[in-house]
């Protein structure tokens, strides 16, 4: 699988303002809050939440918080991942949107809902730049309202 790298874009100020903005046009209405997936959905997801006038909340890898919140492990094709949730970030009943760079198989966002919903909060859409439609993530992430700004 080709590795899709939004470097270049990041480091480009038009588009990376283009792309901001193509997000936050797309956050459901009554959105509480953003959820940034590390790393890159850190930097598009604090983009969002500031331009949107939101917070935004972070699933980190493992081994970087003091205090976990919750902990989810998952499959990838080889091995598995285990994504966390710090604590005193989402509050019970926030309707969030979930930030991330790329959706491929779906797993990192299915694993990123089940720690939004173990805090008490309900994901209210995901928004990614690139969706790799061959993946069928959306099979995978039934009933959630996903927004690829472009799909491969
Ligand atoms: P998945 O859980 O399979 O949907 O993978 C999505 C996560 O892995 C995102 O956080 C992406 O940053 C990363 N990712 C997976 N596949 C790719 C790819 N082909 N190019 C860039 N990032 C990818």
């Amino acid at each position: 699988m080709l590795f899709r790298d939004i470097s270049p874009v990041l480091a480009d100020p038009a588009a990376f303002r283009v792309l901001t903005d193509a997000l936050v046009a797309g956050l459901p209405a009554g959105t509480d809050a953003v959820v940034g997936i590390e790393a890159r959905g850190f930097i598009l997801g604090a983009a969002v939440a500031y331009a949107a006038g939101l917070g935004l909340a972070t699933v980190r890898k493992p081994g970087k918080l003091p205090v976990v919140r919750h902990r989810v492990s998952y499959s990838l094709e080889y091995g598995t991942a285990t994504l966390e949730l710090p604590e005193d970030t989402i509050r019970s009943g926030e309707r969030v949107v979930i930030v991330d760079d790329v959706l491929a198989t779906g797993g990192t966002v299915a694993a990123t809902q089940e720690l939004v919903e173990h805090a008490g909060g309900v994901v209210a859409g995901v928004s990614v730049i690139l969706e790799l439609a061959a993946l069928k993530a959306r099979d995978r992430l039934p009933g959630l309202d996903i927004t690829a700004l472009l799909t491969a």
